[in-house]
């Protein structure tokens, strides 16, 4: 390979590299976001758990209050029965006392089933609980290795940039700028090569067929580009 060649490709080798990294770096923040939203998603499924142990506690309670109601109402209704003179107010009075006795009757029944129901629930809260701090310890030990991630790849981007500024100082100026022009056009893929090898007598780049003169020169030596793409082509 021609010495010129040799040095652009460092240079090039160089900006792929930056490239790359910087790719990289700017999918992390995205990733960081991803395990977040994760970590969001069983926040919210552990509140959920959580919320459905209140409402079957509260629901036993309310029970359990409206039935120490009914006991008291029915204590009291009996004391003023005592007072009753009438026959038939007697009998009316017989039947609400009956009546607050199924009352009570269902109100034990219930109480009995959501009691059941609020000891359930409640032992759902603890392994909820549990996979909740893993869920977290996880997503700290990710976002931690993502941190890490991030500091290695800056260093060595910046370095990958220092070692760049030295190989293109080596670079014939007229070519440096010729391929820096290609490489800084806005819609070309920084990831995509613009000095590339003629690969079975076709550019490296965007694969269309060189002329075979074209291969030939660049073969033996000589600066050329791909009609097509722009690349600059070189022989190996
Ligand atoms: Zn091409």
């Amino acid at each position: 390979m021609q010495e010129w060649a040799e040095k652009l490709l460092a240079v090039q080798k160089l900006d792929l590299q930056c490239a790359e990294l910087t790719a990289k770096l700017t999918a992390l923040p995205v990733r960081a976001k991803e395990i977040q939203s994760s970590y969001a998603l069983e926040v919210q499924s552990y509140k959920a758990v959580e919320a459905s142990v209140n409402a079957a506690v509260s629901k036993s309670k309310a029970l359990e209050a409206a039935g120490a109601k009914l006991v008291a109402d029915k204590q009291d209704f009996q004391k003023k029965t005592a007072l009753i003179k009438k026959n038939d107010e007697y009998r009316d009075a017989m039947a609400r006392l009956e009546q607050y006795d199924v009352d009570i009757h269902a109100n034990e029944e219930a109480q009995i089933v959501a009691i059941d129901e609020a000891e359930a629930a409640q032992k759902t809260l603890p392994p909820a609980k549990a996979k909740l701090e893993q869920a977290k310890a996880e997503g700290n030990r990710q976002l931690a290795v993502l941190r890490e991630q991030d500091t290695a790849m800056r260093d060595e981007l910046a370095k990958a940039q220092g070692e760049r500024k030295t190989a293109a100082a080596a670079v014939e100026p007229a070519l440096l700028a010729q391929y820096e022009q290609l490489r800084g056009s806005r819609t070309a893929n920084p990831m995509v090569p613009w000095f590339v090898t003629v690969d079975n007598d076709a550019c490296g780049r965007c694969h269309r067929q060189l002329p075979p003169q074209k291969c030939l020169d660049v073969r033996k030596g000589a600066r050329l580009t791909c009609d097509n793409c722009g690349a600059i082509l070189y022989g190996e």
